[in-house]
């Protein structure tokens, strides 16, 4: 239908038409294992409502997800023994988006996994970093 959004993939996991690990559902809310996990465990969790981007998300609906995150990373790393975990949140596709959906990535870690986590940072000058703030406190 015109004016329509169309189905995400993980659109089609809440609505089953598409399988899926579930580990965890309520009613905005839905996770599940990943199908290709960078480590054992490797969970997304989802809002049932389609938006692309995190911002996008009803303040109340963001909140709901957020909440589960702990909850969750707690039975996932007793589940699979990880001493740490990993959650990214990919947004656009130049951060390594894929589904345009919005997704945590819960991912457990191990001494030794190989995974990385640093990446390249370098010290900023203050003067830059003051400018910035300001500039970014008066967005609306
Ligand atoms: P991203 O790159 O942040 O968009 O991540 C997308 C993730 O979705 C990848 O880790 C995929 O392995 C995962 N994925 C894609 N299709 C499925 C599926 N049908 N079931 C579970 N995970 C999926």
């Amino acid at each position: 239908m015109a004016g329509e959004t169309p189905d995400s993939i993980f659109t089609k996991i809440i609505k089953g038409e598409i399988p899926c690990h579930k580990v965890f559902e309520n009613e905005h809310v839905l996770a599940f294992l990943d199908i290709t996990p960078l480590s054992v465990g490797h969970t997304l969790v989802v809002p049932k409502r389609l938006v692309e981007r995190f911002e996008d998300l009803p303040t109340d609906e963001a909140a709901e997800l957020a909440r589960q995150l702990g909850p969750l990373a707690r039975r996932i790393v007793a589940a699979v023994g990880a001493e740490g975990y990993n959650i990214l949140l990919n947004t656009g596709k130049v951060a390594g988006q894929e589904v345009p959906h919005v997704h945590f990535h819960i991912i457990p870690r191990h001494a030794g996994d190989g995974l990385g986590y640093r990446w390249k940072a370098a010290p900023a000058e203050q003067d830059a970093l003051a400018e910035l703030a300001k500039k970014v406190n008066s967005q609306a």
